[in-house]
């Protein structure tokens, strides 16, 4: 048998949100032995993403802090973890997005996974179906290039004679581990052996301080995928925000109205 891949998607409500989960799971509809743990930043589900879903029809866990939505035979409850952005975080200029949420993931992930591997996978990034057969293949911590990512436009480890000996990317803010939230993996087993792993509200440090956390872990111990990191199969891509709420009033009147 395949081993699982586990996929956690943090994602909340805007315009654009119903646009990217729509082509994000048909992307993943290409995966077989998946499980899309779609988690929202929200204190109630949305039902147009639990519509989307089921119309999707991936294996899926819809999570938020409070309701579960499951239809898979796994049930469990999270009466004391929020999803939801810290207030604290909330009202700061510039705050970690998608946090709590993929915290929420790797405790159910705790919890439920024996084997496999699970990837953060933002809403709108963009991802060719063959990167989740090479997660597939991670037993500790792999990694693999982003695309469109950094102003250095890809980031990557930096691999000689199948050894990392640096990091390519544009923001390295000295951090150990240089890497784009979608250029890793990690095996299940390996996090259920690390049970302090978890990742932190710092802005910029969210990466950094997960792999920290996953102590001990050093770069030695990381695996390559994507043929030793020369291939792109995901690219750091992002959606226009269009406006939160229309500029103008749109109500009916004889312009809208065929004559
Ligand atoms: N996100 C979230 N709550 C927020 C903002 C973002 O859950 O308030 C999610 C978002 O859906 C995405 C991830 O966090 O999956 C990263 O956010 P975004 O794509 O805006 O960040 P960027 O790619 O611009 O760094
Ligand atoms: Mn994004």
């Amino acid at each position: 048998v395949l081993p699982q891949v586990y996929v956690i998607t943090p994602t909340y409500r805007r315009q654009e949100q119903l646009a990217d989960l729509t082509r994000l799971g048909y992307t993943l509809k290409h995966v077989p032995n998946l499980l899309w743990l779609l988690i929202e930043d929200s204190d109630s589900l949305n039902p147009l993403v639990a519509d989307l879903l089921k119309k999707i029809n991936v294996p899926f866990v819809h999570l938020n802090g409070k309701v579960l939505s499951i239809l898979i035979p796994n049930s469990l409850s999270f009466s004391n973890i929020s999803a939801r952005i810290p207030e604290e975080y909330q009202k700061k200029k510039g705050k970690p997005r998608g946090v709590s949420n993929r915290n929420l993931g790797l405790e159910w992930i705790k919890k439920n996974a024996t084997d496999g591997a699970f990837y953060f996978a933002d809403d709108d990034n963009t991802y060719d179906p063959e990167l989740f057969e090479e997660i597939r293949k991670t037993v500790n911590v792999s990694m693999f290039p982003v695309g469109v990512c950094t102003p250095y436009q890809v980031s990557s480890p930096i691999v000689r004679d199948g050894k990392i000996i640096g990091f390519y990317d544009g923001w390295k803010a000295g951090r150990k581990f240089p890497v784009d939230m979608a250029g890793f993996a990690v095996g299940g087993k390996f996090l259920l052996s690390r049970p302090n792993a978890t990742m932190s509200f710092v802005m910029g440090k969210e990466e950094e301080d997960f792999l920290r956390s996953l102590d001990p872990f050093e770069i030695s111990d990381i695996e390559l995928l994507a043929s030793n990191c020369t291939k792109i199969l995901v690219w750091h891509t992002r959606t226009q925000k269009n406006a939160e709420a229309p500029a103008i009033d749109v109500k009916y009147n004889d312009t809208n109205l065929v004559e």
